[in-house]
């Protein structure tokens, strides 16, 4: 059997004293999207920002890609396609669409830029048709869009995408979905943390759910019971 994707084993983070993630293992394989649940606080972002090499792991593992990435650098970790998009992630507002992408690429080879910028924008049409416009201009679902485009300028394996709906009206969280669903569709490997339980299963195909730090349980997106949801996340978040 191929390894998986990413694979977390036995991950404590640590912020002081305080132990924010307690023992975290989970599988992701290539292709697949994941779904990562749970009430405030409970080690979403920690996680996302551990794998990521954001924030040091105190013990346990983290295995990107075949190789061990878990004392890896967050420019290095970025580097080999692991892209984490943290809530509210910036675009650049005085720049217009096609500058943030042209941005992005220059982290590529020269030769790549021009290629890599085209393809963000074959994916997302409706930005390609936006390209000159400030993204300040742009709305909510737009920028989320935009930013989801510029992580695919570096041509990521999996990209975490952070409360990308956060705040916004629901016809913009369509846009998000249906971007997402694109990422998807060009074979990117994604980490969903959302706040909108019902609409990342409906879009998962396997889920998560953190608390106090700890997987309260995990398996297919579908089969996550109402009651398990209602236990950890409160029936206002799942009715
Ligand atoms: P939310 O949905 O509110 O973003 P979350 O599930 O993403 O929550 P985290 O942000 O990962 O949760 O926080 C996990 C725990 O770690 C919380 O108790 C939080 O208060 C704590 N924490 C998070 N960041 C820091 C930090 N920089 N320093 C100290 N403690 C932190």
């Amino acid at each position: 059997m191929n390894e998986p994707l990413l694979s977390v084993r036995d991950m404590r983070v640590r912020y002081g004293q305080a132990l924010a993630l307690d023992g975290v293992s989970l599988d992701l394989e290539q292709g697949r999207v994941l779904a990562v649940l749970g009430p405030n606080g409970a080690g979403k972002s920690t996680l996302a920002r551990a794998v990521s090499g954001l924030v040091p792991v105190a013990s346990g593992s983290v295995r990107f890609g075949g190789s061990d990435i878990t004392k890896q650098a967050a420019h290095r970790v970025r580097r080999e396609g692991l892209v984490y998009l943290p809530e509210g992630s910036g675009v650049f507002p005085g720049l217009t669409v096609a500058e943030n992408l042209r941005m992005a690429a220059a982290l590529l080879p020269r030769g790549r830029r021009r290629a890599a910028v085209d393809e963000a924008l074959e994916i997302f049409p409706a930005l390609a048709r936006r390209r000159g416009t400030r993204a300040g201009m742009l709305s909510g679902g737009e920028r989320q869009m935009l930013s989801l485009s510029r992580a695919l300028v570096l041509s990521p394996k999996l990209i975490i995408a952070d409360e990308m709906s956060l705040g916004l009206a629901p016809m913009m969280v369509d846009m998000v979905f249906g971007a997402l669903d694109r990422l998807r569709g060009a074979d990117v490997t994604i980490v969903l943390i959302e706040q909108f339980v019902h609409r990342a299963l409906r879009f998962a195909d396997d889920a998560v759910l953190l608390s106090r730090g700890r997987v309260a349980w995990q398996g297919p997106a579908d089969s996550a019971q109402q009651e398990v949801l209602a236990r950890y996340l409160g029936e206002a978040a799942v009715a």
